[in-house]
């Protein structure tokens, strides 16, 4: 059995990268499925323990982190977050691929427990267009937009520690140049082709 992938996928706020992960998921729902985070947040309504997150006290979390239970964790306002290693590696070990949809910060820590990741990063076609999609969200001011507009430049020049990146012009095409990715990296030769060669040998 083949470990399934992990794959990485940050970007800009508002650039579509949710929906392109809900997309390549809903297209191979056999092969690929999202890490659950943890996060000590109350849920939300209509949020599910297990489905949106696994909803933990602070001090469950703090014991997870002792016990090395991360593959990175972080604080955001004043709840923690983190991406549970074991549910993970069980899923990679089954041999499914595991998207995580991170920010840049988040990625860097997962590059660093699990450089075998696939790191991609989604790409607006343009800045205008970016600002028309951060608009179009409805209440941000123009003083909060600027400041967002701001933050994914400086996001964008992360770029270089992406191993891919995928413009997301139209949401279909992304979600399919994901899944190229995703076949590439499945067709890539690896260490297991003396099985493969073996496979063939036993046939003859
Ligand atoms: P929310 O509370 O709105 O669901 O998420 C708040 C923030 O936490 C978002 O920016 C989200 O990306 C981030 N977040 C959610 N899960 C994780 C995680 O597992 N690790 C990290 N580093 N951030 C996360």
């Amino acid at each position: 059995m083949h470990r399934g992938r992990l794959l990485v996928i940050s970007g800009p706020s508002g650039v579509g990268k949710g929906s392109i992960c809900k997309k390549v998921i809903e297209k191979k729902k056999n092969d690929v499925e999202f890490s659950v985070s943890m996060t000590t947040r109350p849920p939300r309504e209509g949020e599910v323990d297990g489905e949106n997150y696994f909803f933990v006290t602070t001090e469950e979390f703090k014991k997870k982190i002792e016990e090395n239970g991360f593959l990175e964790h972080a604080r955001v306002f004043k709840n923690y977050y983190g991406t549970p290693r074991a549910n993970v590696m069980e899923k990679l070990e089954a041999g499914r691929d595991v998207i995580l949809e991170i920010d840049i910060q988040g990625a860097m820590n997962i590059k660093k427990a699990y450089p075998e990741g696939i790191f991609i990063f989604i790409l607006p076609p343009s800045m205008a267009e970016l600002r028309k999609r951060i608009t179009g969200r409805g209440t941000e001011s123009e003083s909060v937009i600027e400041l967002r507009l701001g933050e994914a430049l400086k996001e964008i020049s992360y770029l270089d520690k992406y191993d891919y990146c995928v413009v997301n012009e139209d949401l279909d095409e992304a979600a399919e140049n994901v899944i190229a990715i995703i076949t590439a990296e499945h067709s890539k030769v690896t260490e297991n082709i003396y099985d493969m060669i073996d496979k063939y040998k036993e046939e003859i």
